[in-house]
């Protein structure tokens, strides 16, 4: 009943997964381009550096290059601004990840907003947040993409549907809500201040968490429609060095009432990685005058 109910976010990025690889291998195989993606960690956050690691492997198993700067955190403003610069420069870079977040002295918005807009793989620069809200983007923050992919999975037609959004950050609140509302979804943003945050979220047809807020939403949050995709990464510890990753949606209690739900690990997380190797293929492409596939029908190829 329950694996009915679950959006097996591991399976559809493994598909999804799939499909990129091919068009990257076509890609060198066709026109000699080998995406190359540059991933800049600044400092040793242990988190930081799983995703790295991870993301990097992703990126090879695809068949995309990868330049790795493993950063002091002492670097200042200054030098991490020229190595962008530079980065910007390289004609054999095709992407540029900058992994958040950084040391407290370095100026994120101010660094991000230096990305060349068309190797900006994360989408977060002012430059694609304005295209994301003009409908005209290409490359769109990927775990809202991940996230809208997920949903699409179980409900094709989001026109007129009720989204209620927790959580508004330029990382993935607001770009999830602007994503909704292109697609003509009646969207709801919540956040920390928002009175009655219950009666909101129980009556959303689709649900799509991300406030950082272990199992903030239990079963009384939810209605037996509703499709629920739970973003939140939380590292509960377990003692010693030990620890779980729980998300922001009781999952256990809440499969039992809704129609479908992502779980944490296995659900939004691994869409995240699928989608970067997304926008570093559409990056390359951008770069070398081809047209990128779009990505509000990547769902398309996807056998679910
Ligand atoms: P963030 O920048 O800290 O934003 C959190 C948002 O949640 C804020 O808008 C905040 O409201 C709101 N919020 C906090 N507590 C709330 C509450 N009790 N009720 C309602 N709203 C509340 O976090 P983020 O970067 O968006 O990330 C959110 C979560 O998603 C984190 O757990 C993060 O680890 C996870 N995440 C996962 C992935 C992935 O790949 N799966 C990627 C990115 C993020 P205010 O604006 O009013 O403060």
């Amino acid at each position: 009943m329950i694996n009915k109910k679950k959006i097996d976010g591991k399976r559809v990025s493994s598909e999804l997964k799939g499909w990129i690889r091919s068009e990257v291998l076509a890609l060198s195989d066709q026109d000699r381009i080998v995406p190359k993606l540059a991933v800049i960690l600044v400092g040793d956050n242990p988190a930081s550096k799983v995703y790295v690691r991870s993301k990097s492997k992703t990126a090879q198993k695809m068949g995309i290059e990868i330049s790795d700067y493993s950063l002091s955190s002492n670097i200042s403003q200054k030098d991490l601004e020229s190595l962008i610069e530079e980065l910007n420069n390289d004609t054999q870079i095709n992407g540029i990840l900058l992994q958040l977040p950084l040391p407290d002295h370095l100026n994120t918005s101010f660094l991000l907003s230096k990305i060349n807009p068309d190797k900006d793989v994360d989408a977060l620069t002012p430059y694609n947040a304005g295209k994301l809200l003009s409908g005209t983007a290409r490359l769109v923050p990927c775990t809202p993409l991940g996230s809208y992919i997920l949903i699409k999975t179980r409900l094709e037609k989001l026109s007129g549907v009720n989204a209620v959004v927790v959580g508004r950050s330029l990382l993935f609140g607001k770009p999830m809500g602007q994503i909704l509302l292109l697609e003509n979804s009646t969207v709801t943003m919540t956040h920390s201040k928002t009175k009655n945050i219950k009666e909101h979220c129980k009556k959303a047809d689709v649900l799509i968490v991300a406030a950082g807020r272990p199992q903030m939403v239990d079963a009384s949050w939810v209605n037996k429609d509703s499709i629920i995709i739970d973003v939140g990464i939380n590292r509960v510890s377990l003692g010693e060095d030990n620890y779980k990753i729980i998300g922001d949606v009781d999952f256990e209690n809440v499969s039992k009432v809704v129609k479908a739900i992502t779980p944490v690990p296995g659900g939004v997380g691994p869409m995240t990685i699928a989608c970067l190797m997304f926008n570093t293929l559409t990056s390359a492409q951008i770069q070398n005058g081809i047209s990128p596939f779009p990505w509000n029908e990547l769902h398309s190829k996807l056998n679910i």
